[in-house]
């Protein structure tokens, strides 16, 4: 059986970071990239808020330097999925593929979160060009233009307030006739001019051409009413779902699918297993918050094996 000191399971930016901070300590880690090697942020054409990077970056050039500079420093980047974890004794056993199984002195989840699209055929022929899921990433582009932004919750009031103060004009659309949102957002919403509310409305169709979004085709669920709004950028903001499947009756979650860590720290309630990055963070969601986390896990984890050791050497 493989043994690691060491094992990281995700690729985005807090697997990358916890997996440079864990090499650059000796640990020699070992990283399974997961489904989507490098994560959420593949998905994204230009990404100009990681600090560093006065020119923006591609997102998915981005995610090959962080594997680069984690690989520089001894990180065994591995690609498969890990199908299955035994956290009931120690060291914990992680099978990849349904049948590799690895014995790790400590882990490291990042296995992020997706998010929510509607499923029409249109969002993912627009994906990238006009159709995106995170509007702090991707609004710049959309600044002086109309754009719509579908879902109820604090992310949906949170994005049209983001891109109202770079669009000209926001439509939030909105499946019943009220917001799921806390008070303060939704008053946020409402307070603000250039975001247009449409009530009981859902989307039939995102419209474009080879240029990307120029609009799209709602309904009134009520009276059945069909309306197309011209608008050149689509923001989900149905919610996310963190990816944590595997790991369901193992570790503890929230409600919604999260890990739960320890408050300002990424210990989760299994010793020796630790959470970064999206998987344990429905609030932020930024590839730098992601990253920051990353680091806290490798630093959280190296302690946690130094202790390890120290109470070996005393047994
Ligand atoms: P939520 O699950 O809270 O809300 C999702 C919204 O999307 C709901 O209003 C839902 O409508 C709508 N929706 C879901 N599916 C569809 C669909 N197919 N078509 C149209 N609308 C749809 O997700 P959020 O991402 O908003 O929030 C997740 C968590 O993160 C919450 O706990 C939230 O409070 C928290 N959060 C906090 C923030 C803050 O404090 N600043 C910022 C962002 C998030 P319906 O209501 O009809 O079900």
């Amino acid at each position: 059986m493989e043994k690691v000191k060491v094992l990281i399971i995700g690729s985005g930016p807090a697997g990358y970071t916890a997996a440079i901070y864990a090499a650059r300590a000796g640990f020699t880690p070992v990283l399974y990239t997961g489904a989507q090697p490098g994560g959420q942020l593949t998905t994204t054409n230009d990404v100009e808020n990681f600090p560093g990077y006065p020119d923006g970056i591609n997102g998915p050039q981005m995610m090959i330097d962080l594997q680069k500079q984690a690989e520089r420093f001894g990180t065994k980047v591995n690609f498969g999925l890990v199908t299955a974890v035994d956290f009931s004794g120690y060291p914990h056993k992680v099978t990849v593929d349904e049948k590799h199984v690895i014995e790790a002195e400590a882990v490291i989840i990042a296995t992020g979160a997706t998010a929510k699209y509607l499923g029409l055929p249109s969002e993912q022929k627009f994906a990238n060009h006009g159709v995106s899921a995170c509007a702090v990433c991707d609004g710049y582009f959309y600044r002086g233009m109309d754009v719509a932004v579908v879902g109820a919750g604090d992310s949906a009031a949170e994005e049209a307030t983001y891109l109202a103060k770079l669009c000209t004009h926001v439509h939030l659309i909105v499946r019943r006739d009220e917001m799921r949102a806390s008070k303060i957002m939704q008053q946020r919403v409402r307070n603000t001019p250039n975001i247009t509310i449409h009530w009981n409305t859902e989307t039939d169709e995102i419209l474009g051409d080879d240029h990307g979004v120029n609009g799209v085709r709602l309904r009134n669920n009520k009276t059945a009413e069909e309306t197309t709004l011209a608008v050149k950028g689509f923001f989900l903001a149905i919610g996310h779902k963190p990816n944590t499947d595997i790991f369901k009756g193992v570790i503890e979650m929230d409600e919604a699918g999260y890990i739960k860590v320890q408050p300002g720290s990424t210990h989760t309630n299994v010793e020796g297993v630790f959470a970064v990055g999206d998987v344990a963070d429905k609030v932020y969601r930024q590839a730098i918050t992601a990253a920051g986390s990353g680091c806290m896990g490798a630093l959280d984890a190296e302690k946690f094996l130094a202790a390890k050791e120290a109470e070996l050497s005393h047994a």
